[in-house]
Protein backbone atom coordinates (compact mmCIF):
# COMPACT_ATOMS: atom_id res chain seq x y z
CA UNK A 1 0.00 0.00 0.00
CA UNK A 2 1.20 3.42 -1.19
CA UNK A 3 0.72 6.59 0.89
CA UNK A 4 -0.07 10.31 -0.53
CA UNK A 5 3.28 12.44 -0.32
CA UNK A 6 0.91 15.46 0.82
CA UNK A 7 -1.28 14.62 3.34
CA UNK A 8 -0.40 10.52 4.09
CA UNK A 9 -3.97 9.35 2.49
CA UNK A 10 -3.66 5.79 1.52
CA UNK A 11 -4.00 5.08 -2.20
CA UNK A 12 -3.63 2.25 -4.68
CA UNK A 13 -0.67 1.30 -6.34
CA UNK A 14 -1.44 3.00 -10.01
CA UNK A 15 -3.93 5.33 -8.51
CA UNK A 16 -2.74 8.45 -10.17
CA UNK A 17 -4.29 11.23 -7.91
CA UNK A 18 -4.68 11.37 -4.08
CA UNK A 19 -8.77 11.01 -3.67
CA UNK A 20 -8.33 13.24 -0.18
CA UNK A 21 -6.71 16.50 -1.47
CA UNK A 22 -6.00 15.73 -5.14
CA UNK A 23 -2.33 15.97 -5.45
CA UNK A 24 -0.67 14.16 -8.26
CA UNK A 25 0.98 11.01 -7.54
CA UNK A 26 3.04 9.93 -10.32
CA UNK A 27 6.56 10.66 -8.15
CA UNK A 28 5.54 8.53 -5.56
CA UNK A 29 4.43 5.76 -8.05
CA UNK A 30 7.81 5.97 -9.60
CA UNK A 31 9.09 5.38 -6.17
CA UNK A 32 7.11 2.31 -5.42
CA UNK A 33 8.12 0.77 -8.82
CA UNK A 34 12.27 1.30 -7.45
CA UNK A 35 11.46 -1.12 -4.12
CA UNK A 36 9.54 -3.68 -6.33
CA UNK A 37 6.08 -2.90 -4.74
CA UNK A 38 4.62 -3.18 -8.51
CA UNK A 39 5.05 -6.83 -8.36
CA UNK A 40 7.48 -6.98 -11.34
CA UNK A 41 9.47 -10.11 -11.81
CA UNK A 42 13.09 -9.35 -10.41
CA UNK A 43 15.58 -8.24 -12.58
CA UNK A 44 18.60 -10.59 -11.89
CA UNK A 45 17.52 -13.08 -15.22
CA UNK A 46 16.99 -10.18 -17.56
CA UNK A 47 20.02 -8.75 -17.15
CA UNK A 48 21.55 -11.97 -17.51
CA UNK A 49 19.74 -12.42 -20.86
CA UNK A 50 22.12 -10.56 -23.09
CA UNK A 51 20.95 -12.04 -26.14
CA UNK A 52 25.11 -12.61 -26.78
CA UNK A 53 26.25 -13.47 -30.15
CA UNK A 54 28.39 -15.64 -28.82
CA UNK A 55 25.50 -18.45 -27.64
CA UNK A 56 24.75 -18.18 -31.49
CA UNK A 57 28.54 -18.66 -32.25
CA UNK A 58 27.89 -21.76 -29.71
CA UNK A 59 24.74 -23.15 -31.26
CA UNK A 60 26.39 -22.83 -34.80
CA UNK A 61 29.44 -24.41 -34.26
CA UNK A 62 27.04 -27.23 -32.05
CA UNK A 63 24.42 -27.28 -32.86
CA UNK A 64 22.95 -30.32 -30.79
CA UNK A 65 23.84 -27.42 -27.75
CA UNK A 66 22.13 -24.56 -29.71
CA UNK A 67 18.84 -26.55 -29.71
CA UNK A 68 19.24 -27.70 -25.91
CA UNK A 69 19.61 -24.27 -24.66
CA UNK A 70 16.82 -22.71 -26.41
CA UNK A 71 14.48 -25.57 -25.17
CA UNK A 72 16.07 -25.01 -21.46
CA UNK A 73 15.97 -20.74 -22.08
CA UNK A 74 13.61 -20.14 -23.91
CA UNK A 75 11.15 -18.98 -21.21
CA UNK A 76 13.77 -17.61 -18.86
CA UNK A 77 15.90 -16.00 -21.15
CA UNK A 78 14.32 -15.54 -24.23
CA UNK A 79 17.13 -13.31 -25.48
CA UNK A 80 19.71 -15.10 -24.98
CA UNK A 81 17.80 -18.85 -26.32
CA UNK A 82 16.81 -16.91 -29.65
CA UNK A 83 20.49 -16.22 -30.26
CA UNK A 84 21.48 -20.03 -29.66
CA UNK A 85 18.51 -21.23 -31.51
CA UNK A 86 18.95 -19.45 -34.11
CA UNK A 87 22.86 -20.28 -34.38
CA UNK A 88 21.56 -24.05 -34.52
CA UNK A 89 19.34 -22.99 -36.96
CA UNK A 90 22.03 -21.55 -39.22
CA UNK A 91 24.27 -24.58 -38.69
CA UNK A 92 21.67 -27.01 -39.36
CA UNK A 93 20.80 -24.85 -43.12
CA UNK A 94 24.46 -24.63 -44.16
CA UNK A 95 25.04 -27.94 -43.84
CA UNK A 96 21.99 -29.05 -45.30
CA UNK A 97 22.74 -26.64 -47.99
CA UNK A 98 26.15 -28.06 -48.41
CA UNK A 99 24.75 -31.65 -48.62
CA UNK A 100 23.22 -29.91 -51.53
CA UNK A 101 25.36 -28.73 -53.57
CA UNK A 102 27.64 -32.02 -52.73
CA UNK A 103 24.86 -34.01 -54.28
CA UNK A 104 24.16 -31.54 -57.34
CA UNK A 105 27.88 -31.03 -58.08
CA UNK A 106 28.02 -35.25 -58.07
CA UNK A 107 24.97 -36.03 -60.08
CA UNK A 108 26.52 -33.22 -62.71
CA UNK A 109 29.70 -35.19 -62.75
CA UNK A 110 27.98 -39.03 -62.96
CA UNK A 111 26.47 -37.68 -65.95
CA UNK A 112 28.67 -35.91 -67.43
CA UNK A 113 30.40 -39.09 -67.78
ZN1 LIG B 1 -3.30 13.42 -0.46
Amino acid sequence: MNYCNHCGEKVNPGQEFCFNCGSELKKQGEQSQQTGQYYQKPSNSQSQDSGSPGWGILGFCIPLVGLILWIVWKDDRPRDAKSAGVGALISVLVTGLMYIIYFIILAALLSGM
